[in-house]
C-alpha cells in the first residue's frame, strides 16, 4: 500500500505581489533583489539575523525544439522529435570520432 513519509521541511515565504508581473525571468531577478533588501533588513535585527531567505528555482528539462519533456531512450537518444534525435546522433558521432582518435593516439603512444 501507498504510505506517506515525511522526508524534508521548508518555509514557505510569500513575496509581495508587486514583485510577480512579467515573465519569470524578469521575475527571478525582482525576486533575487527582493530577497537582498529582506535578507538585510533581518540583518538589522538581531534575534533572527540568521534567518536568510532565498530564491528556490524549480526546472523542468524539456526539448528546445518541440518543447515537450525531455525523455530519453535507454541509449540516451531523446524520444521527443526527430530534430533533437539528429542533433543527438550528430553530437554521438562526433564523440565517438573523439574518442576514436583518442584511441588511436594512445595505441600510438604504447606503440
Ligand atoms: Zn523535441
Amino acid at each position: 500500500m501507498k504510505k506517506k513519509v515525511l522526508v524534508d521541511l521548508e518555509v514557505i515565504c510569500d513575496s509581495p505581489n508587486y514583485i510577480l508581473w512579467g515573465n519569470l525571468e524578469h521575475q527571478e531577478r525582482q525576486l533575487e533583489l527582493w530577497a537582498k533588501d529582506f535578507n538585510e533588513f533581518i540583518r538589522d535585527h538581531r534575534s533572527q539575523d540568521r534567518v536568510n531567505l532565498s530564491v528556490r528555482r524549480v526546472y523542468k528539462e524539456e526539448c528546445e525544439y518541440c518543447h515537450r519533456v525531455w525523455e530519453e531512450y535507454d541509449d540516451g537518444c531523446p524520444v521527443c522529435c526527430t530534430k533533437a534525435q539528429e542533433e543527438w546522433k550528430a553530437s554521438k558521432k562526433e564523440l565517438d570520432l573523439e574518442e576514436a582518435s583518442r584511441q588511436i593516439s594512445l595505441d600510438y603512444d604504447a606503440g
